[in-house]
């Protein structure tokens, strides 16, 4: 241990930069200082507004009142992601947060639906899912003991701008300005500096890389590696515009997908997010362009902003004293709204692995590395599971995805689940055996065969089951407000214009 306090440096405000120091600063107080720098010049990548339930309890440890933040941000709840046009043009399923219907400890509630199809219960697996029913009737309420998950859809340059005072309130401190050059320490490699343009320069001893696709710390000055996954993910193209609201906002995100690529749709309580996310092999940008502006609804509020990225992790996001945090670390497409979750992982454990003394162990770095790696991994095979389990075959977008080699990890999943129903979570993993249930049915993988204990009901049994879990989830949806409604009432009034 040294005495003086440990000198972090986030370089880069965006979502990242500010998640990051807002965390480091109320957490740490005294035993850290948190500086962050950023150029307004530069500015922010300016999308990621759809997100997953665990950034409740980020914002709960940060010690953030929900009220306040959702007024700050113009959020509104999200309860899952309706999938238009994914299976086969004009076909759609719901992959939402919470569970579906009861588990029994040996079988997935999966199964039990099986077995009532086989004996004729026709009603839809999404049926017995509180947040999905809630969703499609545009309801919402907190309700007690957490029984509804949920997660929200923000602004992101509200939501840093809305951490930025929280961490210069615990005393993080901001300077404004270019990274011109970032100094190596020539014994250790570590970085010793940041030099930024006027012959200013930002010491430390602790560096989080939040620069964004530039990655300027952690590939520029440490050359980490990036793992290409293009060919599993293919779209490398985005195109976002905001649009005035409409209508009242619903407490899910749209992801429509199109013949080469998809389109989102995210309300806010003051607008909507817009946006198209395609391959560059098989669209150009004018058509892509064309394509979203003749599909959004409402005034056109801002200009096109054009995203390039490709699809990827860094190899390692933790380099001597230098950690990747954001889209620094890598990034895949947004279709199940992970990057900002996965900002809040390595926070979170950055925190955890936070170095004794000035040196990072060697030993913490790699475990770091070990774990953010296996993170991305999963994320990415859930991903490609929605291009690759589908039955379109209508353009050479969709052929391609369909005739794809896979991660064997995935092609054992949908293998087993496709034979035995079973789907296992493995270790932390972010999705649970609920997502992939929802997601491989709703792409059109049906099991074959089911879990033997689920055919051990009688048929009056089964019957009182289904039913019962079905009126239960029918009669709480019945019981919830309006979702805006809700929304308005929850923040006061609704802000921004
Ligand atoms: P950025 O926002 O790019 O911030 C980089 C920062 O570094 C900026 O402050 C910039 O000024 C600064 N900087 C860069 N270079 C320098 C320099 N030389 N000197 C000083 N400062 C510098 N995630 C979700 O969870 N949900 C979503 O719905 C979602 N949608 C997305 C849609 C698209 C098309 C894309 C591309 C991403 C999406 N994401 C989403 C990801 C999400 O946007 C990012 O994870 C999040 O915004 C964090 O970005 P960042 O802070 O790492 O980078």
């Amino acid at each position: 241990m040294t005495d003086r306090p440990l000198r972090i440096v986030v370089a880069g405000g965006g979502t990242a930069g500010w998640m990051t120091a807002a965390a480091l600063a109320r957490t740490l107080g005294p035993v850290a200082t948190v500086t962050l720098v950023e150029s307004e010049a530069i500015g922010t990548v300016g999308v990621g507004e759809s997100t997953i339930p665990p950034l409740v309890a980020y914002n709960r440890l940060l010690g953030i009142a929900e009220a306040d933040f959702m007024r700050a941000t113009s959020a509104t709840f999200k309860l899952g992601i309706a999938f238009e046009n994914w299976k086969a043009p004009g076909e759609s399923y719901f992959h939402s947060f919470g569970g579906t219907g009861r588990d029994h400890w040996s079988a997935g509630f999966q199964h039990f639906w099986l077995h009532g199809l086989s004996r004729g219960h026709a009603a839809p697996y999404g049926d017995y899912c509180l947040e999905l029913m809630a969703a499609q009737a545009g309801r919402f309420a907190h309700l007690p003991d957490g029984r509804m998950n949920y997660a929200y859809q923000l602004d992101s340059g509200r939501y840093a701008a809305f951490l930025r005072r929280l961490a210069e309130g615990d005393g993080a401190t901001r300077v404004e300005g270019r990274i011109a050059r970032v100094e190596l320490d020539g014994d250790s490699g570590e970085i010793a500096a940041l030099h930024l343009d006027g012959d200013r320069r930002v010491d430390g001893d602790l560096f989080v890389d939040c620069t964004g696709f530039r990655a300027l710390l952690i590939e520029g000055a440490l050359h980490a590696g990036f793992d290409d996954w293009t060919h599993w993910l293919p779209c490398d193209r985005a195109i976002a515009v905001q649009t005035a609201s409409v209508r009242p906002p619903v407490p899910y995100t749209r992801a429509i997908a199109h013949d080469a690529g998809w389109q989102w749709r995210i309300p806010l309580q003051h607008r909507q997010g817009n946006g198209i996310v395609w391959c560059s092999r098989y669209l150009d940008e004018d058509q892509a362009l064309d394509r979203l502006l003749s599909s959004v609804e409402g005034q056109v509020l801002t200009e096109p902003n054009r995203i390039r990225f490709t699809t990827g992790a860094r190899r390692r996001q933790w380099v001597k004293n230098c950690v990747a945090v954001g889209l620094s670390g890598g990034f895949m497409e947004p279709l199940e709204s992970t990057s900002i979750h996965l900002i809040q992982r390595a926070v979170l454990r950055l925190l955890r692995l936070l170095p004794v003394g000035a040196r990072p162990d060697p030993a913490d770095i790699a475990e770091f590395n070990e774990q953010q790696w296996a993170d991305m991994v999963q994320i990415r095979d859930f991903l490609i599971l929605h291009y690759k389990a589908t039955e379109r075959r209508d353009s050479p977008f969709w052929r391609h995805c369909a005739g794809m080699e896979v991660p064997e990890s995935l092609s054992h999943r949908m293998d087993l689940f496709a034979r035995t129903g079973r789907v296992f979570r493995k270790n932390e993993e972010l999705f649970a055996e609920n997502s992939w249930v929802q997601v491989m049915m709703g792409q059109g993988i049906m099991p074959a065969a089911y879990h033997p204990v689920a055919a051990k009901l009688r048929d009056d049994e089964l019957e009182r089951l289904l039913a019962g879990l079905r009126r239960e989830v029918a009669d709480t949806v019945q019981g919830l407000p309006g979702h805006a409604a809700y929304v308005d009432h929850y923040c006061g009034a609704r802000t921004g214009a």
